[in-house]
């Protein structure tokens, strides 16, 4: 079981289940949202999450697929712990910075780069994996 917390710890959810994909995005409104230059998630199911403390808010926003990604984030301290696509509401992406525990950081390593036509000159590819231009859905994959 994983645990998450936002920086204020006025939240805190725990997730069970199997992580599906790893993902390193750097579309914008990841850099927009994260205030950083790319975010990295991991994908677990939505039915094994507990709200162990507080109310997270959230903010929905349409993407370029159509989809609506929905935040959900400490309405205090702005910490956003997953999000969730409705092209897939059974699964959220959590975001790995709020996972609390190195272990969880440390086999984080994205299987998939989204957008990476946003990465910095100075950031490296992640050895190994899939170098995706645009946005990636599992089950449309060619
Ligand atoms: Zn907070
Ligand atoms: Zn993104």
């Amino acid at each position: 079981m994983l645990e998450s917390s936002c920086l204020c710890g006025a939240n805190r959810i725990s997730f069970e289940g199997d992580i599906s994909v790893k993902m390193r995005c750097h579309c914008i409104d990841c850099r927009k949202f994260s205030g950083s230059t790319n975010t990295n998630n991991i994908a677990l199911p939505l039915a094994g999450m507990k709200i162990l403390k507080g109310t997270l808010k959230t903010y929905t926003k349409q993407v370029a697929t159509g989809n609506n990604m929905t935040s959900h984030f400490c309405g205090d301290c702005g910490s956003t712990l997953y999000r969730i696509s409705t092209f897939n509401e059974g699964v959220a992406a959590v975001m790995i910075g709020g996972i609390d525990g190195l272990e969880t950081i440390e086999d984080g390593k994205a299987h998939v780069e989204l957008f990476v036509k946003n990465r910095p000159s100075w950031m490296a590819p992640i050895q190994g994996a899939k170098q995706v231009e645009g946005t990636w859905l599992p089950d449309h994959e060619s």
